[in-house]
């Protein structure tokens, strides 16, 4: 038998091996194995088992790594189809499927020493009162890691093993589980009763799994599902995440497990108590593995290894708990599906949302993509019949939507004599919830004091030497910062222009530092709370911030986009955007698409309690339509109008993109470069009906990290036959040594 394996250096590659006799039975597919290669070994995976191999005089495996078969073949099968789609190299999408925690080979379960109680042969022996003592705390739990008894009994571990001596105690090293929600109290929950809308919903779910359940054999290859997936749209607040849990619960009743995708990781705290607590009791008690960046490489090797050993049957995660080894699969959640956080920004380039309907299309399980503001992509396949559409239009309990009124900030300058930060409607507001005690959200997408930093008199604007972008102002920390690329610089007092040095230098445009000083001077007795990424460094700062929230301990939350999604809060009865146009002006064909998601979910925050909601929308362009449609809750007709002019356009949903960005620290190298590309890939599309190719141009943002970048931008209708092309294309380009290409399939960042 001969193995084909993939190396851990990337070459585009796949390498066959003998297996020897004494490894026959260890290794299938997905095992890992250590390889000669050249003059040294080398970690890969195997990914097909073969009984020919077109070379001779091959090697032979050197030996097994780590524990056996840690990817199951079918997501073996879905890195392949990655590598393909998204024009990568193999052993690239395979890093992804295995997260790094699992495939080192250091980082394993981690050995405590335990402490238990026992009962020695015959007599007690004769303790002193300090003992006695310790062996109480111990008696009281039966068992414990010595650690914690060390701290728990104020003694030593010295004392320990005198009871260890004396036969009262056994210590012994385990293996101990990293659980990251360990310190949580979490109650049980038992299934509400739903609504008609959500039964309706549920209803269909279930039927589609129903007919999915055929018997389950896992070396069976996949066959091609008969139902497809979901699209739930369902307003904020309409009730998606218990029709979740009771879509899980009908999963586990027929003896499937469950990944649960959910954005952010900010978002997670709220999201996976209510999972947990869900199915912490009762005949369908799991485990719930949860799968994110922010766990410790030991965290994640043990979730991994309790989902692989079939104790967690639910998964909850960020976008690479798409490829969680759930077996059998059930069913795929996707919350919040329009986000872009289920994109990966760097090579494998996967869309996890998309993946997630290629897997669950393999595995026969049922996906659904849930989202009060659906992506254009999967609402226009609910029209074209790949998927089928639910719909929650109102809230649980019949909550009125809040009332969106939107702010005409042009008025509101010619009232001030400048741009006011808050327009008199926005601050009136905010007066009156402060009277009654209820709770305000204000939202603006950008963080730091002041967007620029200028000098009214020469022109002078304060650039990041590296990127071209202006540095933003950070006044806590008294430094201008660029957000690309984290570049930092001192506040000069004066203009640094050498014929200028104009004291008088102005900060431009504002950022959520100034809101909340601002806020602070207007309403000097209100209890303030500001959450965006330069406060909320750790996961812990975000939870406090939002318990405080929670039990009343703030009246005003200042956030970036990290309170615009997903909160749950009964008390916020106001939200205010400061400034609704920021997204509007990107150099990006979703812009549009983006406010009117941003605005929508930020909106959604409002009257999630018994007080109805307000939402003040403060914008110089009142009158567009991603604003106004917003402000009257009208989806489908913000859709129909943006559909249309996507397909004037042929962008996508009509069309996909692959994106082509070439980077150089020569501008000149680069433009000689694009241009040669181009004529390439115009050779190698040929024959590729309806495809679009525009540019070569400057990027969005032509200068970051102190490299040039520009662009190549392919629109099609066959994605997969031009990635082909692509790929063939990439194996035998040869570009300049110092001019990088990468290719984005499906991208959502055009910048
Ligand atoms: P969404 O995810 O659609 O924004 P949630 O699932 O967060 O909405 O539900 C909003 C609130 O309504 C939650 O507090 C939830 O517990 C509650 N809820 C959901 N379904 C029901 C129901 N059938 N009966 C009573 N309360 C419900
Ligand atoms: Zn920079």
């Amino acid at each position: 038998m001969i193995a084909r394996v993939t190396l851990e250096i990337a070459l585009r590659k796949e390498f066959d091996y003998l297996i020897p006799p004494e490894l026959v039975d260890e290794v299938t597919i997905g095992t890992r194995v250590k390889i000669p290669f050249g003059p040294r070994q080398v970690t890969g995976c195997v990914t097909a088992l073969v009984e020919h191999s077109p070379h001779t005089n091959l090697r032979a495996i050197v030996r097994v790594v780590g524990e056996p078969s840690l990817v199951t073949p079918r997501v073996l099968e879905l890195a392949r189809w990655i590598a393909d789609y998204y024009c990568c190299a193999p052993e690239i999408a395979l890093r992804s499927v295995l997260p790094e925690a699992v495939r080192k080979e250091k980082s394993g379960w981690r050995e405590r020493l335990f402490v238990r109680s026992a009962t020695p042969p015959g007599e007690r022996p004769k303790l002193t009162a300090r003992q006695e003592e310790v062996l109480a705390v111990l008696q009281a739990r039966g068992e414990m890691p010595l650690q914690e008894l060390v701290a728990a009994a104020e003694t030593t571990a010295e004392t320990v093993r005198r009871l260890e001596d004396k036969g009262l105690v056994t210590v012994a090293a385990e293996v101990s589980e990293r659980d990251p929600y360990a310190n949580e109290q979490i109650l049980p929950t038992v299934p509400l009763t739903l609504d008609a809308e959500q039964t309706r919903a549920l209803t269909a779910i279930t039927t589609a799994m129903e007919k999915a359940a055929i018997p389950v054999d896992a070396s069976a290859p996949a066959e091609p599902a008969s139902a497809a997936a979901f699209l739930l749209h369902g307003v904020t607040g309409s009730g998606k995440t218990e029709v979740y849990l009771q879509a899980i619960a009908h999963a586990l009743e027929r003896g499937r497990g469950a990944i649960v995708l959910v954005p952010e990781i900010a978002l997670t705290p709220q999201t996976v108590e209510r999972f947990k607590a869900r199915f912490s009791s009762g005949p369908l008690r799991t485990l719930v593995a949860v799968l994110h960046s922010h766990l410790s490489a030991g965290e994640r090797h043990d979730e991994w290894h309790k989902i692989r050993q079939g104790r967690a049957r639910i998964v909850i995660g960020a976008r690479s708990a798409i490829f969680a080894p759930v077996e059998p699969l059930g069913l795929i959640i996707v919350d919040e599906e329009h986000e872009h956080s289920y994109k990966q920004e760097e090579a494998p380039r996967y869309h996890a949302r998309d993946v997630a309907v290629v897997r669950g299309r393999r595995e026969n399980s049922v996906v659904v993509l849930g989202s009060a503001t659906p992506s254009l992509e999967s609402y226009y396949n609910t029209k074209n019949g790949k998927y089928t559409l639910l719909e929650m239009p109102t809230r649980v309990d019949s909550k009125k939507m809040p009332v969106v009124r939107v702010v005409d900030m042009r008025q509101a300058a010619r009232l001030e004599k400048g741009v006011p930060i808050f327009s008199p409607q926005l601050k009136e507001a905010i007066t009156q919830r402060l009277e009654r005690a209820e709770q305000t959200m204000l939202f603006l997408n950008r963080r730091g004091y002041s967007s620029s930093l200028q000098c009214p008199k020469c022109g002078y604007v304060a650039q990041c030497p590296n990127c071209s972008v202006s540095l933003t102002f950070h006044r806590r920390d008294d430094k201008l910062a660029c957000h690309v690329c984290g570049h930092t610089a001192k506040v000069p007092s004066v203009c640094p222009e050498a014929k200028c040095r104009n004291p008088a230098i102005r900060y431009a445009g504002m950022g959520t530092e100034r809101v909340e000083e601002t806020l602070t001077k207007l309403f000097p007795k209100a209890r303030i709370q500001r959450m965006d990424s330069d406060l909320m460094k750790r996961k812990d700062d975000y939870r406090r911030a939002l318990g405080d929230f929670k039990i009343g301990k703030i009246d005003i939350l200042v956030g970036t986009q990290m309170i615009a999604k997903g909160l749950h809060f009964e008390n916020v009865t106001l939200v205010g955007v400061i400034y609704a146009d920021l997204s509007l002006h990107m150099p990006d064909f979703r812009a549009g698409e983006r406010t009117f998601q941003l605005l929508t979910q930020v909106a959604g925050r409002a009257g999630r309690g018994d007080i109805e909601g307000e939402v003040f929308v403060q914008a110089f362009t009142p009158f567009h339509p991603a604003i106004q449609f917003a402000r009257r809750h009208d989806f489908a007709g913000f859709y129909d109008q943006e559909l249309e002019f996507r397909a004037q356009l042929k962008y996508p949903p009509f069309t996909r993109v692959a994106l082509l960005t070439l980077k150089s620290r020569s501008e000149e190298k680069l433009q000689f470069t694009a241009d040669f590309l181009k004529v390439e890939v115009e050779k190698a599309a040929v024959g590729l009906k309806d495809l679009v190719i525009a540019g070569p141009a400057p990027a969005p943002l032509l200068r970051a990290e102190s490299f040039y970048r520009y662009q190549i931008m392919l629109r099609t209708p066959q994605m997969p036959q031009l990635s082909r092309r692509l790929a063939a294309l990439l194996t035998t380009l040869k570009l300049p040594d110092d001019v990088t290409l990468a290719v984005d399939v499906d991208p959502v960042n055009l910048a």
